[in-house]
C-alpha cells in the first residue's frame, strides 16, 4: 500500500541564468545553493558578466556539481577590456563546467553614462568571434539596442545562442527564432505590465524557450522587488504554462530538456 505521507514529486527546474557571485549573496550563498534541491531546482548556469565574475562563476561551478558556468563580459563592463582578457576568457573556457560565452551584447539604456556604443560593439563582435572559434553557444544581453544587436548576430551568422531576459515583441521573437536561436524568460513574464512579453511567449514554440531567474535581479510576482533566487524560477514556469495552455509539468520537463541540449549538459 502506498504511504499517504509520501513527498509530493518535485520537478527538475533548470535555472539557466543566475548571478550567485553577486555580493547580495555574500551572507548566505552556500546556504541558498545547498538548499535549492528542496525547491526542485536541479541545475543552474551561473553567468559571467565581467572578467572578475567570469572567474568567480568558474569557481562556483567547480564547487557545486549542479552549477555550470559561462564566461564573458557584459557590454557595460567592456570599457577597459584588452586582448589579454580575451586570452584569459579562452583559457577559462577550457574548464569542462564552462558551457557558453556570455553574457555579451549591447546595452544602450544608460547612455550617455555608459561605455560608448562603438566600444560595446567592438567587444561584442570580438566575443562572438571567440565563441565561434571555441564552437560554444552565446548568451545574449540586448537592452534598447534598437535592433543593432540582432543585426550584428545576423551579420556574424550566429545561430547557437539564447537571447536572455526577453521582453521584446512577438515580431522580434520571430526574427530571433528564424536565426535559429533560443529565447529565455525571467520573472518579467509575470509582471502586470508585461503584455508584450506575454504576446511573444504565445508564438514561441515550447521547444525554443528556456526559463531563468537572472537572480538576484528580476524576482517574479508575487515576489517582485525582493532579492531573487533560483527557487522562484517556478513562478516563471507556472506563468509560461498558463500562457501556452499546457501543464506546469510539461513546461518544466521541456525547458529542462532544452537547457540541457543548449548548454550541452548530460
Ligand atoms: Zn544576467
Amino acid at each position: 500500500m502506498q504511504k499517504s505521507n509520501r513527498k509530493v514529486k518535485k520537478y527538475m527546474l533548470f535555472d539557466t541564468h543566475a548571478h550567485y557571485d553577486d555580493d547580495r549573496f555574500d551572507e548566505d550563498r552556500d546556504k541558498i545553493l545547498s538548499e535549492l534541491k528542496n525547491y526542485g531546482v536541479t541545475n543552474i548556469v551561473n553567468i559571467g558578466s565581467s572578467m572578475k565574475t567570469s572567474k568567480s562563476s568558474v569557481e562556483l561551478a567547480n564547487k557545486y556539481d549542479f552549477v555550470y558556468a559561462t564566461v564573458g563580459v557584459h557590454p557595460s563592463e567592456t570599457g577597459e577590456l584588452t586582448e589579454a582578457d580575451m586570452e584569459e576568457l579562452k583559457q577559462l573556457s577550457k574548464n569542462p563546467k564552462v558551457k557558453a560565452i556570455g553574457e555579451i551584447g549591447l546595452d544602450y539604456h544608460y547612455l550617455p553614462d555608459d561605455v560608448p556604443p562603438e566600444v560595446q560593439r567592438k567587444w561584442f563582435v570580438r566575443q562572438l568571434d571567440l565563441a565561434k572559434e571555441l564552437s560554444m553557444p552565446v548568451v545574449i544581453h540586448d537592452r534598447e539596442s534598437k535592433g543593432e544587436c540582432l543585426e550584428i548576430l545576423k551579420e556574424k551568422k550566429i545561430s547557437n545562442g539564447v537571447v536572455h531576459c526577453y521582453s521584446g515583441s512577438a515580431e522580434t521573437a520571430k526574427k530571433i527564432l528564424d536565426m535559429g536561436m533560443m529565447i529565455s524568460f525571467t520573472g518579467v513574464l509575470t509582471f502586470k505590465n508585461a503584455r508584450r512579453a506575454v504576446e511573444a511567449c504565445k508564438i514561441i514554440p515550447l521547444e525554443r524557450m528556456m526559463i531563468e531567474t537572472d537572480c538576484p535581479y528580476m524576482a517574479p510576482e508575487p515576489h517582485r522587488g525582493e532579492r531573487n533566487f533560483s527557487g522562484y524560477v517556478e513562478f516563471v514556469a507556472r506563468k509560461m504554462a498558463e500562457i501556452k495552455n499546457v501543464t506546469y509539468e510539461e513546461v518544466v520537463r521541456i525547458t529542462d530538456e532544452n537547457a540541457k541540449r543548449f548548454y550541452g549538459i548530460e
